[in-house]
């Protein structure tokens, strides 16, 4: 966990320097942890510093297999209220027919997902960087990644140093920063769905036994999702309904929410402290560049509604650690190299975009000529058990 001094590294060349040690990048560095490379990853927050808010992640069937494989899931099943698993899918339309239920005992898994705290998976994560003994170098913000024919510059801001600049080479440069600011030569497309998630927790009056509700209404689709004893809710709406809805008397927005869920949920019991966030398609016009891969959120930030968007990322850091497991080391970073991780993660990656998007555009029109056909798709889906099984097998382990 040492600090480098400045310039120190200018002149060894690392194998893989990964910029973003959230959760995508914590989980390819540990991917990659006893495979005999030189791998080091930079972050920009202190040393034991996570995010000052947290974030539910809606995590995979599939999401979970890979942590036991890295040997973090057990640990953070363990820390109390980090986990919750959900059990069954509830999803349903207001003012229109057609449920969809899936459940874990149906589809012969322990769970669906697992509705995870953000803080308490990095800080899993970050335990676990440690005790494989991953070179870590906190405080380090990324500024620039310039590519050479051998190697990579990542150039940093050591925040710990008053500002010191330092420069990591490797083969590889990875962008795991959640955002893609740090690499100028990726490009992103976005696409503004002119709607805020507004995100709150609310407690019950009786148990939730695991049950996950997904109802899509006039306003915007809502997302119950079992935490702990509670629900995190996100609730998509337009910016318009925003300082309204977070003005809101506790009471009187437990009303509306109990409103736009009819009989389909009755119960809700208190709110926590509601925050809001803006829904926009990010996605990076190509994953690689010369000696850089771009993953996780950097790659492609989707709307929540599917909850695809961190299982997404999980699987793109994953795929590059089998790709560079499978390369010969001085062929990491390599154009061929570069072209089999893009060429692995396309599949994937297209259809989880397309999946989540087009989840947006069928459930953001309410005109009767959608709601009516679209109830009739979602009656045929519950009692199609083939279609319902690779549905339920796309939410567990993605697009295949
Ligand atoms: C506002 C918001 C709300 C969300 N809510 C949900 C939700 O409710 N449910 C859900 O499933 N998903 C949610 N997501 C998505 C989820 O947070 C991401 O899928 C997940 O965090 C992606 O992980 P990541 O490691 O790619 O990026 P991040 O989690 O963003 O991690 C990036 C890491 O890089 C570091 N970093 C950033 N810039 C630099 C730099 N220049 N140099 C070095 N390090 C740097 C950061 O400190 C951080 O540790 C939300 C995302 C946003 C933006």
């Amino acid at each position: 966990m040492s600090i480098a001094e400045p310039f120190e590294d200018a002149r060894a060349i690392h194998d893989v320097a990964i910029a973003g040690a959230g959760p995508v990048g914590a989980t390819l560095a540990l991917a990659l942890a006893d495979a005999k490379l030189d791998v080091v990853i930079a972050d920009a927050r202190a040393a034991g510093e996570t995010r000052v808010a947290d974030r539910t992640l809606a995590l995979s069937h599939g999401a979970r297999l890979i942590f036991e494989r890295l040997r973090v899931w057990t640990p953070l099943a363990s820390m109390p209220g980090a986990v919750t698993p959900i059990t069954a899918i509830d999803v349903s339309q207001a003012g229109g027919l057609g449920v969809v239920q899936l459940s874990a005992a149906e589809q012969h898994v322990p769970a669906l997902g697992y509705v995870v705290s953000y803080r308490a998976l990095s800080q899993v994560l970050d335990d676990a960087l440690a005790r494989a003994g991953v070179d870590v170098r906190y405080g380090a913000s990324v500024r620039s990644i310039d590519p050479g024919r051998e190697d990579a510059a990542v150039r940093f801001a050591d925040t710990s140093r008053a500002e010191s600049d330092s420069t990591l080479r490797a083969r590889l440069a990875v962008v795991a920063d959640g955002t893609a600011s740090s690499v100028p030569g990726v490009s992103r497309r976005r696409h503004d769905y002119g709607q805020v998630a507004v995100v709150a927790t609310v407690t019950l009056a009786c148990p939730h036994r695991g049950v996950a509700f997904e109802r899509f209404t006039r306003e915007g689709p809502i997302a119950l999702l079992p935490r702990g004893a509670g629900y995190a809710l996100i609730w998509t709406r337009s910016p318009a309904d925003m300082p309204s809805l977070l003005g809101l008397r506790d009471d009187a927005f437990l009303a509306s929410l109990s409103a736009h869920f009819g009989s389909r949920f009755r119960g809700f019991a208190g709110v926590s402290e509601r925050r809001a966030f803006p829904l926009a398609l990010e996605v990076a016009e190509t994953i690689t560049a010369a000696r850089t891969a771009v993953i996780g959120n950097a790659a492609q930030a989707l709307h929540p509604i599917a909850g695809q968007g961190f299982n997404l990322g999980l699987r793109d850091a994953f795929e590059l650690a089998r790709t560079i497991r499978d390369s010969p080391r001085d062929a990491i970073g390599s154009p061929a190299m570069l072209a089999r991780y893009r060429a692995g993660r396309a599949r994937d990656r297209r259809a989880g975009i397309a999946f989540t998007h087009g989840l947006v555009r069928l459930f953001g029109n309410d005109a009767p000529w959608v709601r009516v056909p679209r109830g009739l798709g979602m009656m045929l889906l519950d009692a199609t058990p083939l279609a319902k099984r690779a549905f339920a097998r796309t939410m567990l382990y993605g697009m295949r």
